[in-house]
């Protein structure tokens, strides 16, 4: 607003006694200010002197000080059909303006000066950009690296407060999506393969996706890097400035794809994070055994449920929550995995020698280990979990029967079979069997937990009217199938139905 002030002030005949004065010969002189940064560009060292006149008069009218060592001077000329960079004279107050150095070594990046904080350089390369970019991840890395958080924490350090700090820079400079992967990706990645204890060829996508579909929400530098273009062009593109949307339509010829998302959604953002996903999506069906488990739970458990495992599984220890993420993409480091990264000869189980020790092998198939009792303690364990909480039932008149200690025996009503819990009020019996399984297997175990108590009628010792068998089945990882879902709606039925 100043400047348009000045600018109509000089064009006064009145004050053109202050040395400024516009003549038809004369190129086109620009004075871009923004707050306290000034730009003067003109077609001539002696225009740009004249118009540097001025601007000190009026920095000395505004207030203003000039700080010549900040100042740079740049030019380019043209020697026929050649540009060059040359060194124009210009002076502020007596005193010689710093110049931006000319290299002719090709070998050397060409010396950058900054407006309005961005570099520009006589090759409008990215070379010192790209240095600059890289250096300030891996030093953001290397200092999260050395702090004792948990893995999740870092991840989140990274995508909530690190990208603040490049987002400016992937922003407005020219970085090829290539480039971006190739040198600030690859980085992350392998900082977050450490933090996760993931080996070289272990698969890291997942982690892009929701909570509810097994990701931590983590974002590559590729990710932001589209985020901002998408910004940028959709800024140029909705602008009030006619010259700037002209600007947008010249350069859309190296935007296509960016371009398209603005033109054909309503919510270009969203559009892109959908994109993204998809992405993931169809890598993820590309990978053979990685994605086995979560493409198998995504069908039989809830995102609901999901997200509820991931919150229980990030407030773990770090040890914990590592192991889970490695088994959740066939990851730990057993015998038949160490074999395949040719860390070790022999696959076999330790405890048992009969089998190779595979993930499904060591976490619910193992002999040695389910005779000593690992299995059934993990079993017992989530039954007493669940009691926990249908104890309160008690309350409501039911008597609760379970298979474990401390508890009445479902052998008093039955003659052979045992179910895990059984609950009785007048002449209604809710019968609940409880599985533990590898992941991939819970739909089969639960089928013959169906069968087998198929007709358990035939077995009671008493005769009851109203029957209600309920099959719930938790995975070795702790993830619990949608099935839980008919034994919280048993449990609110009955609790809504006595209070009523
Ligand atoms: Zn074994």
């Amino acid at each position: 607003m100043c400047v348009n002030t000045l600018i109509k002030c000089i064009e006064d005949e009145r004050v053109q006694c202050i040395g400024y004065s516009y003549c038809e010969y004369l190129g086109p002189r620009h004075w871009f200010q923004f707050a306290d940064d000034t730009a003067l560009v003109t077609t001539s060292e002696e225009d740009n002197q004249a118009l540097l006149d001025v601007f000190t008069k009026w920095c000395r009218w505004a207030g203003f000080q000039v700080r010549v060592n900040k100042c740079s001077r740049f030019g380019i000329k043209h020697n026929g059909k050649k540009a060059t960079q040359f060194k124009p004279y210009l002076k502020v107050n007596n005193q010689m303006i710093p110049q931006v150095e000319i290299h002719s070594n090709i070998y050397i990046h060409s010396e950058s000066f900054q407006y309005l904080g961005k570099q520009f350089n006589y090759k409008m390369d990215m070379v010192v950009i790209e240095q600059e970019l890289e250096y300030d991840l891996l030093e953001y890395l290397e200092k999260i690296n050395r702090l004792p958080l948990h893995p999740r924490n870092k991840i989140l350090i990274i995508t909530k407060y690190v990208y603040s700090k490049l987002r400016w820079r992937l922003s407005i400079y020219r970085l090829s999506q290539s480039w971006v992967e190739q040198h600030l990706d690859d980085k992350f990645i392998s900082y977050v393969k450490r933090w996760l204890h993931f080996h070289k060829g272990a698969n890291l996508t997942h982690l892009k996706l929701a909570s509810s579909k097994f990701g931590v929400g983590l974002q590559l530098a590729s990710d932001v890097h589209r985020y901002c273009k998408l910004s940028i062009r959709k800024i140029l593109s909705k602008s009030i400035n006619n010259d700037i949307r002209c600007l947008f339509n010249l350069t859309k010829f190296n935007n296509v794809q960016t371009d398209c998302l603005i033109y054909n959604n309503d919510n270009p953002r969203s559009a892109l994070k959908q994109q993204i996903e998809n992405t993931v999506v169809e890598h993820l069906s590309t990978l053979k055994e990685q994605n086995t488990i979560m493409k198998h739970v995504r069908q039989v458990a809830s995102p609901k449920h999901i997200t509820m495992w991931d919150n229980i599984c990030r407030q773990m220890p770090k040890n914990i929550f590592v192991f889970v993420r490695r088994a959740l993409i066939h990851s730990l480091p057993n015998n038949s995995n160490l074999c395949r990264w040719g860390k070790r000869d022999n696959p076999l189980c330790e405890l048992c020698y009969s089998n190779k020790q595979t993930q499904l092998h060591m976490l619910s198939a193992c002999p040695v280990s389910a005779d000593e009792g690992r299995y059934t303690w993990r079993h017992d364990s989530i039954l007493y979990t669940l009691l926990h909480y249908i104890s309160q039932l008690k309350e409501y008149g039911f008597r609760i029967y379970a298979d474990l200690d401390n508890f009445d025996n479902p052998n008093e009503l039955f003659h052979s079979m045992r179910p895990d819990i059984v609950l009785i009020k007048d002449d209604r019996i809710f019968i609940l069997e409880l599985t533990c399984c590898f992941e991939t297997n819970s739909e089969k175990s639960r089928n013959l937990k169906i069968n087998k108590y198929g007709d358990i009628q035939n077995d009671c010792k008493k005769r009851f009217r109203h029957w209600r068998k309920i099959f719930v089945e938790f995975t070795t990882l702790g993830l619990v199938t949608k099935h839980i879902d008919d034994l919280y709606s048993v449990f609110k039925k009955q609790t809504l139905i006595i209070r009523e």
